[in-house]
């Protein structure tokens, strides 16, 4: 039986995601037997980055300053928008090197397997920056899985309007994968060969 600070540790470790319960034991017994300062600064860091991280308020991604770099930055095309699925998929399209337009993450997919509805992301603050903004064109980057297809689907009918172009990107992506399985020179082809929805 251990002693319940490492049954503690050991829950708390386990709701990571990707950390099964093994793993979580594992981690919890090597951290209890781990130099102090080593494991203050893992303590800290943790801290420092939970604290100083946020969403944009614009784009929802991931930033220290809200509205992030890439909403301010004048240079970026504002007639082009980027839909993705979570912050850190921007960051496989920024790789990609091409693209020099907006983002918006939506923070997830349409599933209604997983109760995941429309209501739940972030499409409303999408549809007031295209009357904010001088949006012309929607490029929907959204993973090529049954959720991908449905939520592009979705987006396009909702975000109908006059003199706004929508587009998906899918050539050369892996089928039934996100973006973060795509290499740069793929996710470039990909975005060079986008089909417009509507
Ligand atoms: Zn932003």
């Amino acid at each position: 039986m251990l002693p319940e600070p490492i049954i503690s540790l050991t829950a708390a470790l386990a709701k990571l995601p990707g950390v099964g319960p093994r793993s979580a034991e594992r981690l919890a017994l090597h951290l209890v037997q781990t130099e102090m300062p080593v494991v203050q600064y893992l303590a800290e860091t943790i801290l420092t980055a939970r604290e100083r991280i946020r969403f944009c308020e614009i784009c929802g991604a991931l930033t220290e300053k809200s509205p992030c770099a890439t909403c301010t930055d004048s240079r970026r095309d504002a007639a082009l928008v980027c839909v993705v699925e979570r912050a850190v998929d921007i960051l496989s399209i920024e790789k990609s090197g091409s693209y020099r337009g907006k983002f918006h993450v939506l923070g997830g997919k349409i599933s209604p397997l997983d109760g995941v509805e429309p209501d739940e992301l972030r499409i409303a603050e999408l549809e007031k920056r295209l009357v904010t903004e001088p949006i012309r064109e929607i490029i929907i980057a959204l993973g090529t899985d049954v959720e991908g297809d449905a939520t592009s689907h979705y987006l396009a009918k909702r975000l109908a309007r006059a003199g706004l172009k929508i587009s998906r990107i899918g050539f050369g992506l892996p089928a039934g994968s996100g973006l973060e399985f795509a290499d740069e020179l793929t996710l470039d082809r990909a975005l060079e060969g986008r089909r417009e929805m509507i």
